[in-house]
């Protein structure tokens, strides 16, 4: 099989000394207020005011994003210092995950040894750990099949004044998001429902993480015909992974579920080759959740969690589903098919059910579920919609803590009319084109039960057509950060 490039992992510690030690690069920010911190101000000091006058002259501003690569004066020391503009805004979690990931970016156009980051002294210390998540983050591309890639990971990355606790969290967490990109980033011949599964199996093993895989065999047992119609235009049959983490105690779960549509050509209700281009990222919900149970492992996180993804390939042949065709779901509600390519929801439908017989507490599911979320939203925002309002403000402030922007959607009563079905119990599709958002939430709202839960559509967030500064187009690995801070919260 094709084998993609490693994830880059530099080696990642703390350094107390920065300005004598030998290195490629010193990392340093500036506020556009134009006062040096610490590091800036010592460089200035052995270098007869070299970068006040550089401030002064304006050549370095410290406007957010700016940023300035100078060779040192000096012989000893950092060869390079990067000075990395902060703006005049706050100095939070976001701007210190974006700044370091932007450097390491920046840096990456040729092989370097040792860069020291030295940003922390910018930021609050709850934020320092977003530094390292940032400069991990900043390591992984989307070019994973280049032999000669443009972008290229630090060998070391030092950080100054960074405690061991936060560089250890920053990095389990910029680890997981880099695994969430990497299996969105990965063509779909090498990710598909069975190779997913094996996947997780590797990524899982050695953890406190269980893998639990049901084939097609244990998906006709289960009574999982909505998982299996999306699958039967595929010579690739789907699967239901199941990931459990287990802190003890007695108390209830908490399930994280994602959409896992490894490839979506839309079924006989084909799209159109721009459409289709990018569907190999239709998995991202389950991806999401792999990264979010590596996260938590790595972090020992002191809840129970149960991941689930549901992963099937949607595509044309004489066994596909079709438009008309009615399939009784494992719950026993039945639904019309109206558009092939409104799998996602079917897909949920078996997974869903599955998720709420282990009796989760609260439940949160991810899905590149609609174009109308991004139409409603733009491609950056994800969409919430909800069963439980406390649940959703309580995922919303974590989102907002990490920097992710969500917005909520209402799931008005009057809304449910609209997926109601001439035929079946439900249909997969709404009104026409109109709140196709929240419709395909009030679909799944049927298999939820009375569990709390909170849908989130990254159908615009999970990938990214260009690059930006601060991260490579291509998969984003969004929400990682959030789930996990969510989980972390969720005290009973
Ligand atoms: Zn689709």
């Amino acid at each position: 099989m094709l084998d993609s490039n490693p994830i880059p992992s530099p080696e990642i510690s703390t350094v107390t000394e920065v300005l004598e030690q030998q290195s490629d690069v010193l990392v340093a920010g500036l506020t556009e207020e134009g006062s040096l911190p610490s590091t800036l101000a010592a460089v200035n000091g052995m270098t007869e005011g070299w970068l006040e006058r550089l401030v002064e002259n304006g050549e370095i501003r410290g406007k957010r994003g700016e940023m300035t690569l100078l060779a040192s004066p000096r012989d000893v020391g950092p060869r390079m210092i990067l000075v990395v503009g902060l703006g005049a805004g706050d100095l939070d979690r976001n701007l210190a995950f974006e700044s370091a990931s932007t450097a390491v970016r920046r840096l990456a156009d040729r092989q370097r040894d040792t860069v020291i980051i030295s940003l922390s002294e910018c930021f609050p210390e709850e934020a320092h750990d977003a530094l390292v998540t940032g400069a991990l983050s900043g390591c992984e591309q989307q070019a994973i099949y280049q032999s000669d890639p443009s972008l290229l990971a630090p060998e070391k990355i030092l950080f100054s004044g960074v405690s061991e606790g936060s560089v250890q969290r920053g990095r389990a967490v910029g680890e997981s998001v880099n695994q969430t990109r990497r299996l969105v980033n990965e063509p779909p011949a090498v990710i598909y429902p069975e190779s997913f599964t094996e996947k997780a199996v590797a990524i899982f093993e050695g953890t406190r993480v269980s893998v639990e895989i049901w084939d097609e065999q244990r998906l006709v047992a289960e009574g999982c015909r909505a998982m299996l119609a999306v699958g039967a235009g595929s010579s690739k049959a789907p699967r239901l992974l199941i990931l459990r983490y287990e802190a003890g105690g007695t108390e209830s779960p908490l399930a994280v579920v994602g959409k896992g549509v490894t490839f979506d050509s839309g079924g006989l209700s084909l799209k159109p080759s721009e459409g289709m281009v990018d569907m190999k990222c239709d998995m991202a919900g389950a991806a999401t959740v792999v990264g979010v149970m590596h996260g938590i492992d790595k972090l020992g996180v002191k809840q129970n969690v149960i991941g689930y993804c549901g992963l099937a390939e949607n595509m044309v042949s004489g066994d596909s589903y079709k438009l008309g065709d009615v399939i009784e779901t494992r719950s026993g509600k039945t639904i019309e098919i109206l558009n092939t390519d409104a799998e996602g929801r079917v897909v949920l439908a078996d997974t869903l059910d599955v998720a709420i017989q282990h009796e989760p507490r609260a439940m949160v599911d991810l899905a590149t579920l609609t174009g109308a979320c991004m139409v409603a939203l733009g491609t950056e925002v994800a969409g919430l919609m909800t069963n439980n309002q406390d649940l959703c403000n309580d995922f919303q402030s974590a989102a907002g803590v990490e920097g992710e922007p969500v917005w909520q959607l209402p799931m008005f009563d009057l809304y449910n009319e609209k997926v109601k079905s001439k035929v079946a119990d439900i249909k997969n599709v709404g009104e026409g084109r109109w709140g196709g958002a929240i419709t395909a939430a009030k679909f799944l709202e049927n298999f939820v039960g009375d569990v709390p839960w909170v849908h989130i559509d990254i159908a615009g967030p999970a990938f990214a057509d260009g690059a930006k500064p601060a991260r490579d187009a291509g998969a984003t690995g969004v929400m990682v950060r959030s789930l996990i801070r969510w989980i972390e919260n969720s005290n009973v």
